[in-house]
């Protein structure tokens, strides 16, 4: 008989074990507290403007396919996408832009004519972080790193002999500077130290390897938008047999000396030989096992930063803005110290994505929908309504200087999302966008493992635990537990 196995969360990363695990033959039930599936990634809007709520950035379309392969289906029967062009728009408030492109060359060139930036510089930037890829991509992210096996691969022992190419002892920010003479170049690399939410000052170097995903793999667009990632994911977990319920939240994982037996909800209880925790890890402790120790010890790990976002149907056609926009703050170190206070500083770097540049139907006519988010310091009692009322008077003016538009008054329609509601949301404890921060050089080694070493049967995916958040880890987190139930309870690897 197949093992039962329970997913405990429907986010990308739970869709995506639940998937594997049930083309791998065991019997799939995934419990999500929400009546919607897909956690970060689903959408906000009304009936005139659609948004994606949370990730709007997609690379590494490969990984989403993979789950259909290895279920038998074709994904562009399911979804499509395309690789952008033009990956993103960059404005200074002293009236510096530039775009940058998924030809390196042209990126080169463009960054030379606006920055003074040598094209050489960019170019070997950009090789050095597909080499950092090529050295820890497969070691550190497809693995589990808390399994002997792991460390012997002969990919693990070559990037230990060449560690001294991973930039551990300086930060982002050092890294970049050595290479750069203008600091908007600096800005423009370090703000990869977001995509995980860390800290471009403090992150190690080792981060660099983030553009090479962008830049190497490419960025893409689903048809249709983010949410069409969760939408065909889903179709399949359902086409395979996957069974869902939803709107139901599990209060506690039921194991004894042997293992774990199963959960139970709020509703009732469900029997499973395994099973695969997709909440945050800190919360999963806490409130699923209710071991305080092992959640307090989780909890010492820095939380990774949170975002404030302001989804706006404005009024008008902006044709500077692309998909994808960035307007930096004028002091980049300043922002970053003040995240690291806890604080948002007055002078936000302010990201624009406007899904209605690809899918017009996202916005009425003559209008678009603006995805408008700053990065802030994860949850930890502030007065978000004050900051949002103070942030969204700053990024309005920002955006009306350097736009040349009153946006105030082309602001048709506002939605508002802060750390506490991505916490309640979602279950992500301090709201925290990608688990804990990569702010040291260890913090790939301090993640989680995706297995419990004490209760046999529970493993853990998703964004909290290895090898992180952003949906790309968050689908190798689920490779990693298909892989280690299968070599534990002797399926055959998909
Ligand atoms: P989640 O999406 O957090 O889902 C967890 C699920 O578990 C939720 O549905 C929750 O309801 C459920 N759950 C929790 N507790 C229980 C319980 N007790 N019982 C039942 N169900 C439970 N990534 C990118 O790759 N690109 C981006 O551009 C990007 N931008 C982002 C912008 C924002 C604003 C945010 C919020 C995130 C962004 N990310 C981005 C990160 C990305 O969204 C996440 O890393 C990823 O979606 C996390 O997926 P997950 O499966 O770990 O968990």
């Amino acid at each position: 008989m197949s093992q039962r196995a329970i997913v405990i969360g429907a986010g990308i990363a739970g869709l995506a074990t639940a998937i594997r695990l049930r083309a791998a033959g065991l019997h799939v039930h995934v419990i999500e507290a929400n009546d919607y599936v897909g956690g970060k990634l689903t959408q906000v809007g009304n009936s005139d403007y659609r948004f994606d709520a949370g990730p709007s950035l997609f690379t590494m379309p490969q990984y989403v396919d993979e789950l259909f392969a290895v279920a038998g289906k074709n994904p562009r029967d399911y979804y499509n996408y395309q690789r952008l062009h033009n990956i993103c728009n960059y404005f200074w408030d002293d009236g510096t832009e530039l775009s940058t492109y998924k030809d390196v060359t042209l990126t080169a060139a463009s960054i030379a004519e606006h920055l003074g930036e040598s094209q050489d510089s960019v170019i070997k930037h950009l090789a050095n972080s597909e080499l950092k890829y090529k050295l820890t991509g497969k070691t550190f992210l497809e693995h589990s790193l808390h399994k002997l096996g792991g460390w012997l691969q002969s990919s693990t022992l070559k990037a230990i002999s060449q560690l001294h190419k991973l930039d551990l002892h300086r930060s982002m920010h050092a890294a970049n500077t050595a290479r750069f003479q203008n600091e908007k170049t600096v800005q423009l690399f370090d703000r990869y130290a977001t995509y995980n939410g860390s800290d471009p000052y403090k992150t190690p170097g080792l981060l660099n390897i983030i553009p090479h995903y962008e830049y190497g793999f490419g960025a893409y667009y689903p048809e249709g938008g983010m949410h069409s990632i969760t939408k065909a994911v889903y179709q399949l977990a359902q086409d395979i047999g996957v069974q869902f319920t939803t709107g139901e939240r599990v209060r506690s994982i039921e194991y004894g000396t042997r293992g774990v037996t199963g959960v139970t909800t709020e509703q009732e209880s469900y029997v499973g030989d395994i099973v695969i925790s997709n909440m945050d890890v800190y919360y999963t402790y806490r409130h699923l096992l209710g071991q305080e120790g092992r959640a307090k010890k989780i909890k010492k790990q820095e939380r990774s930063s949170s975002a404030l976002i302001f989804y706006w149907g404005v009024q008008g056609k902006h044709p500077a803005l692309d998909l994808h926009n960035i307007c930096f703050s004028d002091d980049y170190r300043a922002e970053f110290a003040a995240i690291g206070r806890g604080e948002v500083c007055a002078d936000p770097t302010v990201y624009i994505n406007v899904s209605s540049k690809m899918t017009p139907s996202d916005a009425p006519a003559g209008c678009e929908n603006w995805f408008t988010m700053i990065n802030v310091p994860y949850n930890s009692g502030q007065d978000w309504q004050a900051i949002a009322a103070d942030a969204k008077k700053n990024i309005l003016s920002k955006l009306s200087r350097r736009l040349g538009v009153n946006l105030a008054q082309a602001i048709a329609y506002e939605e508002v999302l802060d750390p506490i509601m991505i916490d309640h949301r979602t279950s992500s404890h301090t709201g925290s966008l990608y688990g804990t921060s990569s702010n040291s050089k260890w913090a790939a080694f301090l993640r989680h493992p995706n297995f419990s070493s004490r209760i046999p049967g529970l493993y853990f995916c998703g964004g909290s635990v290895h090898p992180g958040g952003g949906i790309p880890l968050c689908l190798l987190s689920a490779k990693i537990v298909h892989d280690l139930v299968c070599s534990k309870y002797q399926y055959t690897k998909s």
